[in-house]
């Protein structure tokens, strides 16, 4: 058997700006990859670098034929566990690059066999919790406009960004549009450990399910701090990046937010998802702002997660790769008849 592989960047304009507290990003960088089989059949997978974990989509590119000539010399999409360890054992990090490739293998190999992902797995389509959509941040007004047309659109979760001198300005705007919709808000390590506990009172207060890395990850112990005291769960994200972060963030934090982009792949993902289950951590699978070519493949996974934030495609204006439904929030697993990740080019 032999393999052909390409990888191609695509800029991806965003619908609006997207503001966290670190900074605002207009359009997203992606590389995707591609691995056809002697047949003609592709497997297609994305890599969304983030410059917060030191990749960009020049290095995604630079270590991406490394990465390729192990497929190819494997030649086998089916010898996923082969693929991937020597995958890690020729290049270290770049997790987003190796996702992108580990995407598009698990892609190659499930549409060889006719079936989805989910399916491949043996996971119930119908355990898929809705997935929330983010509100960045930006003027008062704007996000109480943006979190208003989110619950107009049908989305009946919302991850709402903060880690401003606004913050409970912010949330008072929210919860006036959306008096109904499920909140959640993620901080991106903005407050000191003090300052957390004071607004978990308030968003508390205001009906918010929990808050997602409210302190610096360089600061474990003000997690500990903040996950002792808090009035809300706590999601660890910055703080979360890797399996060994598994163990050391068990006892403080509530849920674990994992991403392919941090992963470097999916079995990497699924090992998480078990390690944290294993700690008696709740499971979430956030994303970056990425095209379906790798938040189809997440989707797959939603049936082991308590909680989905991988609404990366839907803050694209437009997205060249068609994917899993989320209309109203729901990842529409359910009758998926396209065979792998579900990502098509449109
Ligand atoms: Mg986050």
């Amino acid at each position: 058997m032999s393999l052909d592989t390409a990888f191609e960047r695509v800029s991806l304009p965003l619908e609006d700006p997207f503001t966290i507290s670190r900074g605002t990003q207009t359009e997203a960088e992606n590389v995707i990859v591609r691995i056809t089989d002697e047949g003609g059949m592709t497997g297609v997978g994305g890599a969304a670098p983030s410059a917060h974990y030191g990749e960009t989509a020049a290095t995604v590119e630079a270590v991406l034929p490394d990465l390729l000539a192990v497929v190819e010399s494997v030649g086998d999409p089916h010898a996923i566990r082969e693929i991937e360890s020597r995958m890690a054992a020729a290049i270290g990090g770049n997790p987003a690059a190796r996702a992108a490739v580990s995407i598009a293998v698990h892609d190659l190999a499930a549409k060889r066999l006719g079936v989805p992902l989910h399916r491949l797995w043996g996971l119930d389509a119908s355990a898929a919790p809705a997935t929330s959509y983010t509100v960045g941040l930006d003027e008062t007004e704007r996000v109480r406009e943006k979190a208003a047309a989110a619950v107009e659109a049908g989305y009946p979760i919302l991850k709402i960004k903060l880690g401003t001198d606004r913050d409970r300005e912010l949330i008072d705007a929210v919860r006036a549009a959306a008096p109904e919709a499920r909140l959640r808000v993620d901080a991106n390590e903005a407050w000191t450990p003090r300052e957390a506990v004071a607004k978990s009172e308030w968003l508390a207060d205001r009906d918010v399910e929990f808050v997602e890395q409210p302190v610096p990850a360089a600061d474990p112990e003000g997690l500990r701090f903040v996950y002792e005291r808090s009035a809300l769960p706590i999601a660890a994200d910055e703080s979360c990046v890797t399996l060994d972060d598994v163990p050391a963030i068990a006892d403080r934090c509530d849920i674990a937010n994992l991403k392919l982009m941090k992963t470097g792949g999916l079995p990497e993902a699924r090992r998480m998802i078990a390690a944290a289950r294993a700690h008696g951590l709740e499971v979430m699978c956030g994303c970056m702002i990425e095209s379906n070519t790798s938040i189809a493949a997440a989707a797959q996974l939603a049936p082991l997660l308590d909680y989905a934030d991988l609404d990366g495609s839907l803050l694209l204006a437009e997205d060249p790769y068609d994917g899993i439904g989320m209309g109203n929030g729901e990842i529409r697993l359910e009758g998926q008849e396209r065979a792998g990740t579900g990502a098509r080019s449109e």
